[in-house]
């Protein structure tokens, strides 16, 4: 290991595989999609969650519909044709590769985990897809990805990439999160983007309570991880990178996920917990 890998540290570098006593961030994010790749260990912090907020399963669906809308945008208006989709999950429907190939079939993505069960299903799922390829590495190390003989084959870091990280910072706790996305940003070509969605505190008095509750549970569960940062901390986690405005007319700010350019006008107000999910999508400069 590096000296500038050592220094990050996150109860999800050990993977926990396919033990049934211990619950896997993937397997419990399945769980709160209403998905069946998990155990009762996964399902027992999903209901957990849901005793403090009973929308628990929203956290993860405002993630996963903003991912499926910013692959969207990143292809057809960023004219990315390059992911590094770290924690990519086990597969679900409408996968970064599918959204993104639908638009440009030549698209690459490079999906990257540390869970041996994403990687196995994730392996299986894309026998016949040459331009998509699972990776096995610890996103919270960035030179153990950046340097992964598998992700430099297949991306070229001369051309703009979408880094993804959606859904995985919160399970990074320490505080030094802006510092490894730093190192993420230097490594790619300018006009690349990043795209983030986090468990938000949003710092008013009734959602503050609320996400401090989820927090307190997600930390305390089987899982162990489970940050909702404000939007100043969020903000370190893009540094030097320009936000792109998150709807017509808007300014550039991180926003609620559900907020991020939805498909159509919301006819019903946002759960308690839409209140805590935020994303932001960022470029970094071209000149
Ligand atoms: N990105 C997907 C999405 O938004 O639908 C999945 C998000 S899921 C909540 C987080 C994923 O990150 C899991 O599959 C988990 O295995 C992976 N993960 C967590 N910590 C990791 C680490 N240190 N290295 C690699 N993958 C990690």
């Amino acid at each position: 290991m590096t000296k500038a890998a050592s220094q990050y540290e996150a109860p999800s570098r050990v993977p926990v595989g396919v033990d049934p006593t211990r619950a896997s961030i993937a397997r419990v994010y399945d769980a709160f999609l209403g998905g069946k790749d998990n155990y009762a260990i996964d399902r027992e912090v999903f209901e957990r969650v849901k005793k403090v907020a009973p929308e628990a399963q929203d956290l993860a669906w405002s993630n996963r519909n903003f991912l499926i809308r910013a692959v969207r945008f990143l292809v057809d208006q960023g004219g990315i044709r390059q992911f590094l989709d770290c924690g990519s999950g086990l597969p679900t429907a409408e996968n970064t590769h599918q959204v993104a190939q639908r638009i440009a079939p030549e698209a690459r993505v490079v999906y990257v985990d540390n869970d041996p069960v994403v990687i196995a299903h994730g392996n299986a799922l894309l026998e016949e897809n040459d331009y998509t390829n699972f990776v096995s590495a610890d996103i919270f190390q960035p030179q153990q990805v950046l340097q992964n003989p598998e992700v430099c084959r297949h991306l070229n870091f001369d051309e703009p990439i979408a880094l993804l990280q959606v859904g995985t910072l919160h399970h990074y706790t320490a505080d030094n999160g802006g510092e490894l996305m730093r190192e993420y940003i230097e490594a790619l070509a300018p006009g690349s983007f990043v795209a983030i969605s986090h468990f938000y505190n949003p710092e008013t008095p009734e959602h503050q309570a609320l996400a401090t509750r989820m927090e307190d549970v997600f930390i305390h569960s089987p899982m162990g991880s489970g940050r909702f940062r404000t939007k100043a901390e969020l903000m370190k986690f893009i540094p030097g990178l320009e936000i792109i405005p998150p709807g017509p007319g808007l300014e550039p700010d991180i926003v609620l996920s559900d907020l991020w350019w939805p498909d159509g006008p919301l006819l019903r107000p946002l759960s308690q917990v839409e209140e805590c999910s935020a994303a932001v999508v960022a470029r970094k400069p071209i000149g």
